[in-house]
């Protein structure tokens, strides 16, 4: 079996991005810029963008934090939208999901420019990722596809099978393993909540890309021999002896489920990393004005 180390490949990735950043410097370009905005005080959230955030420090980029309280209006966040879409420093925004129920979460991603959506959830990167144009893909979908690259894994001809269909996971996963590029070229099959004989799909899987948001829901009999399994999901359980008070496990049972594939990506160390270096990549082109020119 082999272990998808997301942490030796994010590693790689801000490296590259590291001496990128340090030539743009050398030539006096643009210093990329990235902005994060967190409403509230959700603990996973904040841990994301504080991640997010320490990433971009790490890789030479700016980067501005804008914390607003959960009983911000609508209004509100916005403005700070607006303001960050008219100000010409900053190359990508973020706005850390999920938001307070009385944000809508569409209106918000919807007014971020298409130019500074470095997380590619605008419908018109989302269209154009779809018909193949040059666009800002979502950051969890292409983290899994650096994976699979970079690990040099076969998609074409193979049958992948993808667990959940949510706007920023599974659906973008399932278009872009099924475009004709590599990795692609899958033969794809995507499960919801509906899906009928779901252990009967998932074991015909070659490729299985997991993101249901149940923790360790995939055992080992729902899997294939010698497939290659990619698990999405992240979950903080309760666990007195980490200092922390939790630990991170994901959608996949990992253990019994690696002791059948033939490439498994672990949770933590696993997409999660990549996500990050996803984004930075998005903020990178965006600075250099790659995708909308
Ligand atoms: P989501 O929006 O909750 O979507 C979950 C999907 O799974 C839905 O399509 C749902 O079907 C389906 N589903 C739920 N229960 C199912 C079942 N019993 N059988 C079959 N399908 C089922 O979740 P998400 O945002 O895609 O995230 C999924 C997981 O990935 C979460 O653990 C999340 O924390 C994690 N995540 C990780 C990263 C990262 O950077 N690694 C990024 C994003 C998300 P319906 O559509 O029918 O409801």
């Amino acid at each position: 079996m082999v272990l998808l180390d997301g942490k030796k490949l994010s590693e790689e990735i801000l490296n590259e991005i590291t001496e990128e950043v340090k030539s743009i410097k050398a030539k006096g370009g643009k210093i990329p810029h990235l902005a994060a905005i967190i409403v509230g005080h959700d603990g996973a959230s904040e841990t994301y963008v504080n991640n997010k955030v320490k990433s971009c420090e790490r890789v030479g980029f700016k980067s501005t934090h804008i914390k607003l309280p959960e009983t911000c209006t609508e209004k509100e966040l916005l403005d700070q939208v607006i303001a960050i879409n008219n100000n010409p420093d900053i190359d990508g925004l973020i706005v850390q999901l999920p938001l307070p129920k009385h944000l809508s979460a569409d209106k918000i991603t919807h007014t971020i420019l298409p130019e500074k959506d470095v997380d590619g959830f605008h419908p018109s990167n989302v269209g154009r990722m779809a018909l193949g144009l040059p666009s800002y893909i979502s950051a969890t979908p292409n983290g899994v596809l650096e994976i699979l690259e970079r690990y040099k894994i076969p998609t074409e001809g193979k049958h992948c099978v993808v667990l959940g269909r949510s706007n920023i996971v599974g659906s973008p996963m399932s278009i872009l393993m099924s475009k004709n590029t590599y990795p692609g070229n899958s033969t794809v099959t995507i499960c919801h909540s509906k899906t009928s004989n779901l252990r009967e799909i998932t074991r015909q899987a070659d490729i299985l890309i997991v993101a249901i948001g149940k923790p360790e829901f995939v055992t080992a009999d729902m899997v294939k021999d010698n497939a290659v399994v990619i698990d999405v999901g992240i979950h903080r359980i309760a666990d007195a002896s980490k200092k922390s008070g939790f630990r991170l496990i994901g959608d996949v049972k990992f253990d019994e489920v690696a002791a059948k594939a033939s490439h498994i990506t672990p949770v933590p160390g696993g997409v999660g990393l990549m996500t990050i270096c996803s984004l930075l990549s998005n903020t990178l082109k965006a600075s250099k004005k790659e995708i909308y020119g």
